[in-house]
């Protein structure tokens, strides 16, 4: 999809969202209105093929563009090194231990500003989404894993190390453990006993099997918990009782002004009506919980959040 080039005064910024299987560049202007869209297939395990492919979106965004973008924000599911520039991500195994900061420079020749997928789905939310005009958000992401991004006046703060906020790996609380008779588990982040083993859409299908169910993921629980399976019900009650618990935590620790859902069990109707008073147990007498919200991107925002991050890096 290409706009006219009137629309084209100002700036110019490219979003690039890297996911498992696609990978999708847009270029916005300074209204964030999408002027071109590209997707083409994520090469997961050839590092120089991964390379070429996001030079070619962005060198066929030019050419469609008739110039070059001001700066290019990139969305990764993983984690670049700050001092190193590595790179190490789980699902495009291409990237790990590659100079990736540093060859984005060197291939793509203009500002580029990386961050993760989660700082993405975050700051497309705090600006024009589900969280506009809130002073502060936290995206909270709840799919295969469990993790979000922090952004005070639509800006994501990522911290020293970029990591923010990656509360799916704090520890589960040691009262709920005991009280339910959980499991403790390694997680794939190498750390153990971390939050989102319990509390991701992976995390409730996991319980679910511990309580003996057979749920292969989150929504067979959903499933078999409409279908009348104790097991399931229990499985949910206990997710419930963990994520009110994580999400009091982060409210201690960011106070945000809203929480934005995202991830698969964002979808989950229930959640907007049950989640505020199972955080509020967890929290100070008189702590208001803010606003729980359903995306309005969601996982689609991706490309324009790291347009996003650009917008900041380059503003
Ligand atoms: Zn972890």
């Amino acid at each position: 999809m290409t706009e006219s080039a009137e629309k084209l005064g100002g700036h110019l910024w490219y979003g690039v969202d890297v996911g498992g299987t696609k990978i999708e560049l847009v270029a916005c202007n300074d209204a964030l209105q999408i002027l071109h869209r590209q997707r083409v297939a994520t090469p997961t395990q050839d590092y120089p093929a991964f390379l070429d492919a996001i030079t070619s979106l962005v060198t066929n965004a030019d050419a469609e563009l008739g110039r070059q973008c001001d700066a290019i924000g990139i969305g990764l599911p993983g984690v670049i090194d700050r001092e190193s520039g590595l790179g190490f991500s789980a699902n495009i195994p291409a990237i790990n231990g590659k100079p990736v900061a540093g060859d984005f420079r060197a291939y793509l020749q203009r500002p580029t500003c990386i961050g993760n997928d989660l700082q993405c789905f975050a700051i497309s939310e705090a600006n024009g989404g589900a969280a506009a005009g809130y002073p502060t958000m936290i995206g909270a992401i709840l799919g295969t894993g469990a993790g979000g991004g922090y952004c005070v006046d639509g800006r994501v703060v990522a911290g020293f190390n970029g990591l923010g906020v990656e509360w799916g790996h704090w520890s589960v609380p040691a009262a709920l453990v005991v009280k339910y008779g959980l499991p403790i588990h390694e997680c794939a982040c190498g750390l153990t006993g971390c939050i989102e083993c319990y509390v991701s859409g992976t995390g409730l299908a996991r319980l679910h099997r511990h309580l003996g169910g057979d749920a292969a993921d989150a929504g067979g629980v959903i499933a078999a918990v409409q279908s009348g399976d104790d097991a399931a019900r229990r499985a949910l009650e206990i997710h419930l009782d963990l994520l009110g618990h994580a999400l009091a935590d982060v409210i201690k620790a960011f106070d945000p002004h809203a929480i934005v859902l995202g991830g698969g069990l964002s979808k989950l109707e229930s959640i907007y009506r049950d989640l505020p008073a199972a955080i509020a147990v967890h929290l100070f007498r008189n702590t208001k919980v803010p606003p729980i919200l359903p995306p309005l991107f969601g996982d689609a925002g991706g490309a324009r959040g790291a347009a996003l991050l650009a917008r900041q890096h380059g503003a």
